[in-house]
């Protein structure tokens, strides 16, 4: 064989798209405190373990697993107060989000965001070969809905997207808003989808909302609340009607027999994930109220993170001395419109006072 084919310039070109498409990066750096990624800081219960374990010992390792996750919709139909054929499982909430754009978006179709956002909404719509439209959010990173409204009636998008609590800036939308957004979506024909991967954070959901009447989607995950970033297990509840397509565009035998299992398994525990998110939103509050204390700028959060801005020292530079002390944050301060900004997920009380007595140091002596 020629060498040839080995140089750089004689390899298999990438879609066109794709080679301009930047990758997703989290650092995920061995550090003592974790605090950029949003997690859970604790597991969830040990009778969980217990109880998963015993299950897993009966699964049938021969036979492909159960592809309507009959069990596991019905639960989480249970859990959410919807009818079991108005959800939709896949492995982790993003999964879900590529799926309703691989069966809505695509060539010629368009989703729209109010940036900024979670960059997976528009990451997702790209890979799939679907055009992106945004809008800029107001310098307080609240929603101008007027002209988000006023951009879906000009752009007649495919998808909307609204992210409620948002990632990173932790603001909850109101549900005015939600319902606004949806009549200017269902006008031109789209979907809207409310990510609501921190919805039990928050004073409010869209679930409500949620009929065969309306297109409007409301994705979870597993990940956040639940405590089981592990497991990649996400859903949506919406009209039985997206469903049906999406079940026909996902890929057969998706979700594995453990990882259903996990899924029933865990919301069995609802009282436990309730009373361990109360614990967050109480450290929320201990937290905000130290960092109210500093050198900084903070934004309200609906949410199990915090996203903030050193006004005196550049937020690389921070975020570079809590690594030093073994402190990981999220660094969004490169990001289009969070200049400077860096986001802390709400660990456990000592790893919070670990972070804030670092933080506190740093930005003292800088
Ligand atoms: C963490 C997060 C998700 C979760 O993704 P999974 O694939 O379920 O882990 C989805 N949306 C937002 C806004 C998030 O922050």
């Amino acid at each position: 064989m020629s060498s040839a084919a080995g140089a750089a310039d004689q390899r298999p070109k990438v879609r066109d798209d794709v080679a301009l498409i930047a990758g997703y990066h989290s650092p995920q750096l061995d550090v003592a405190v974790r605090l950029n990624t949003n997690e859970a800081p604790e597991g969830p219960p040990d009778a969980f373990r217990q109880r998963l374990a015993e299950a897993i010992g009966t699964i049938d390792w021969h036979r492909y697993p159960d592809r309507g996750a009959t069990a596991l919709r019905a639960a989480i139909a249970r859990t959410e107060g919807v009818d079991a054929s108005q959800t939709f499982v896949a492995n982790g909430s993003n999964e879900v989000l590529q799926t309703l754009v691989l069966a809505y978006g695509g060539t010629g179709r368009t989703v729209l965001t109010a940036e900024p956002t979670y960059a997976l909404h528009s990451h997702i719509a790209r890979v799939c070969g679907t055009g992106v439209a945004a809008i800029d959010r107001n310098d307080d990173f609240s929603l101008d809905v007027e002209r988000y409204c006023d951009e879906i009636a000009a752009l007649r998008p495919a998808i909307v997207f609204l992210c409620s609590p948002n990632n990173p800036t932790g603001m909850v939308e109101s549900s005015a808003t939600v319902e606004s957004v949806l009549r200017a979506t269902e006008a031109v024909g789209g979907i809207l989808v409310v990510d609501e991967a921190y919805g039990q954070f928050a004073p409010w959901s869209a679930l409500a909302l949620v009929s065969d009447q309306h297109p409007l989607v409301v994705t979870r995950t597993y990940s956040k609340t639940w405590s089981m970033a592990a497991a990649r297990l996400g859903y949506l509840c919406g009209p039985s009607w997206i469903v049906e397509e999406l079940d026909k565009v996902v890929l057969p035998y998706h979700l594995d027999a453990a990882k259903q299992a996990a899924g029933v398994i865990a919301l069995d525990y609802l009282d436990e994930m309730r009373s361990r998110v109360a614990s967050l939103v109480e450290e929320r509050g201990r937290m905000s109220a130290r960092l109210s204390a500093m050198a900084l700028q903070q934004w309200p959060s609906g949410a199990n993170f915090i996203l903030f801005r050193p006004t005196a020292v550049d937020g690389d530079a921070v975020w570079q001395a809590l690594v030093d002390r073994s402190i990981l944050v999220r660094n969004c301060s490169s990001w289009p419109g969070l200049d400077g900004c860096l986001r802390v997920t709400l660990g456990t009380p000592e790893e919070n006072d670990l972070f804030c007595n670092a933080l506190d140091e740093i930005l003292e002596v800088s």
